[in-house]
């Protein structure tokens, strides 16, 4: 990290995003002792190429990729989906194939959605009377709407617009604040531009009305007024009593410990997040969402829940908000995202939310199923073994094959085994 005269690199980088991403990529190879084949890699973007990747995100060096799988079995209210998932992680796309492959006896996973609904927030402070200012805004709702909706015809035109409004007064250390909600229904989109807009738009008419002065505008995401629920019933005769009890045993440690309600909900996350990346909607929106409801009666909860029928059969169910989008964002502009919207061929955002709940529902009971039965590490490991024989060293395909093979008959999966194994080949 030094310069031409050997003195260390700044990170204060003037005009950056200026520099062509060539020019970007010469500095960054200097800055960071980048090699001629790193350069190289950065340079090779693939579906997603570096003028697309600039219309995104800025300061554009490169781009990453994810493997995509496809999570088979699926049927969510009587029809067949694949579904398409990128994550880093080995494992996970089998596992939801699996946990969806034992639903489909009892019929699959039956979900459902709630109308594309979110919330934007308006904060007004410095306001006297917090219960009259209250009053006078509700007066003000059909001015407020108008002003709103005229932020975005486009979305009026597809059926959207706002809803309702909401007035709230907060106590804070920093003495009374109102705080308004506008209730917008977004459609297709995950919604957050279109809200902040609205909330942008609408702050100055609420200044007037209350006297008081605008702060935040902008959307929530707890999105609690657009959840997506999924449940599913995996038969005695397909898991065993003694499997469904020893899974009702580890629900209920997630259901009254933190520590493990969080690996809980990370489980049902696994598969959560990965369609969500898969479709470019926006994952953190998604995550802070999910464990913000999670949380939402002042103690952190698993989002799914598990119980018996009367006929002693696992009954898994899920409630998250989903807030995802099918226009908007980056997901009508990366062009594998468009392509995983085609494969499972969802008309809308909310079929979206269904196809996504029903998928971390079979997450979060195959993480179960493994864990209370035999355990995740052996299938883990198996999948797992390929990228032990990379960190190993191996190279070629044949390498590869050769390390992982030896490792499972040795039951002995490690980074330093597989160098071992690795070294004894090139003798
Ligand atoms: P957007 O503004 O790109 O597109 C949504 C717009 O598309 C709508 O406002 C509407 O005008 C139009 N549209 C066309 N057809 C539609 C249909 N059928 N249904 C609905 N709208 C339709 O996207 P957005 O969804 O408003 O915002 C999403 C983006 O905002 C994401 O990239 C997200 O990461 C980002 N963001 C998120 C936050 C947050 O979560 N806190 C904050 C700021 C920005």
């Amino acid at each position: 990290m030094v310069n031409g005269n050997g003195k260390p690199m700044k990170s204060r980088v003037s005009g950056f995003h200026e520099l062509s991403a060539d020019e970007k990529l010469e500095l960054i190879r200097k800055f960071a002792d980048l090699t001629d084949e790193d350069v190289e890699l950065l340079r090779k973007t693939g579906a997603l190429d570096m003028h697309k990747a600039e219309m995104m995100i800025e300061n554009v060096i490169g781009t990453t990729e994810y493997p995509v799988g496809i999570a088979t079995n699926f049927l969510i209210n009587g029809r067949d989906y694949l579904i398409p998932m990128a994550l880093e992680e080995p494992s996970v796309v089998a596992a939801a194939s699996y946990a969806a492959k034992l639903a489909r006896p009892r019929g699959g996973f039956v979900a459902e959605s709630d109308e594309p609904v979110m919330i934007g927030q308006i904060q007004l402070v410095g306001i006297k009377d917090t219960k009259k200012a209250k009053e006078k805004i509700m007066l003000k709702k059909e001015e407020i709407f108008d002003i709103a909706n005229k932020c975005d015809s486009v979305l009026v035109q597809f059926g959207g617009g706002v809803r309702d409004i909401e007035v709230r007064e907060l106590e804070t250390s920093r003495g009374k604040m109102i705080v308004v909600h506008l209730i917008v229904d977004v459609r297709d989109a995950m919604g957050a531009n279109a809200v902040n807009t609205m909330c942008e738009s609408v702050a100055p008419l609420l200044e007037e009305v209350t006297g008081g002065q605008k702060r935040l505008r902008i959307i929530s995401n707890l999105a609690d007024r657009r959840l997506a629920r999924s449940k599913a019933v995996w038969g005695k005769d397909v898991l065993g009593e003694e499997a469904i009890e020893k899974i009702l045993d580890a629900y209920e440690l997630a259901a009254n410990d933190q520590y493990r309600c969080t690996t809980h909900n990370k489980g049902a996350m696994n598969g959560i997040d990965a369609v969500v990346l898969a479709t470019a909607n926006d994952f953190r929106a998604i995550e802070a969402g999910a464990h913000s409801y999670a949380a939402r009666d002042g103690k952190y909860k698993p989002l799914t829940k598990y119980c018996k029928d009367d006929e002693g059969n696992l009954v898994g169910e899920i409630e998250l908000p989903l807030a995802l989008g099918l226009v908007g964002g980056a997901t009508k502009t990366h062009p594998i995202a468009k392509i995983a919207v085609k494969i499972m061929g969802v008309k809308s955002s909310k079929e979206l939310a269904q196809l996504v709940a029903s998928v971390g529902l079979a997450q979060n009971f195959a993480a179960l199923r493994a864990l209370a039965t035999e355990g995740i590490q052996s299938g883990h490991m198996k999948l797992h073994a390929r990228n032990i024989a990379v960190i190993g060293g191996a190279e070629t395909k044949e390498e590869i094959d050769a390390v992982v093979r030896k490792m499972l008959e040795e039951k002995a999966i490690n980074a330093s085994r597989a160098k071992e194994i690795l070294g004894e080949l090139r003798k």
